[in-house]
């Protein structure tokens, strides 16, 4: 596929600065906030639905081939969740109140069922009713730690142990958590799909 510009159906500029540093130079990334600061609501019940709504949504909104992300916690003791509630896990109380509502779900629960995964979706419409989205996951495996650890990166970093570093994702530099994150391994798949590698 030839694309020189997607527009992205976030309105975060720091998230447009790290997918557009992971796609590379040859696609311009504009942000969805140049044509509409409305949200869609976000009705679907995976991330993968989300992600397309967004994504459709986005290309409806300006025109243009979008591409949208959707991305979350999911621990296996609790059945996934919070899944893609992950950012409203604790009604909107932020990112302290979720992991501490986390941490309460998962009390004396020992290690071995502590596993989770860090999850991205990546959905790419060439306009608002593609019957052919791109669809790319990336995953991220781990385990909920006991107690929170590291200064680094956001929302649930600090209890997200990363086996292959023996650290926790927020003691990771934000460079080397974006050479193994979900959202990079998704990235890497578009990339591939796209032909930019
Ligand atoms: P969004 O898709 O970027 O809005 O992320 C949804 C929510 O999932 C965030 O608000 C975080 O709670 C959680 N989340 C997604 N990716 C990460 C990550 O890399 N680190 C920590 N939390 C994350």
């Amino acid at each position: 596929m030839n694309l020189t510009q997607l527009v992205l159906a976030s309105h975060n500029a720091g998230k447009l600065k790290e997918l557009q540093a992971m796609l590379g130079e040859s696609v311009q990334l504009r942000s969805i906030g140049e044509f509409s600061q409305v949200e869609p609501e976000e009705t679907g019940l995976s991330f993968v639905e989300n992600a397309i709504l967004k994504a459709r949504n986005a290309a409806r909104i300006s025109g243009l081939p979008a591409l949208a992300d959707d991305s979350g916690l999911a621990v296996d003791f609790l059945g996934g969740a919070p899944g893609i509630y992950s950012a409203r896990y604790a009604d909107g109380k932020g990112d302290a109140a979720n992991n501490a509502k986390l941490l309460d779900a998962l009390k004396g629960v020992p290690d071995n069922e502590r596993g989770a995964q860090f999850v991205c979706v990546l959905a790419l419409v060439r306009h608002a009713d593609d019957p052919l989205p791109i669809l790319c996951e990336g995953l991220w495996q781990g385990r909920i730690l006991h107690a929170a650890s590291g200064e680094h990166g956001f929302g649930y970093d600090p209890l997200f142990w990363v086996p292959e570093r023996n650290v926790s994702s927020a003691e990771l530099s934000p460079a080397d958590k974006n050479q193994i994150s979900h959202r990079a391994r998704a990235m890497d798949l578009l990339r591939q799909r796209l032909g930019l590698k």
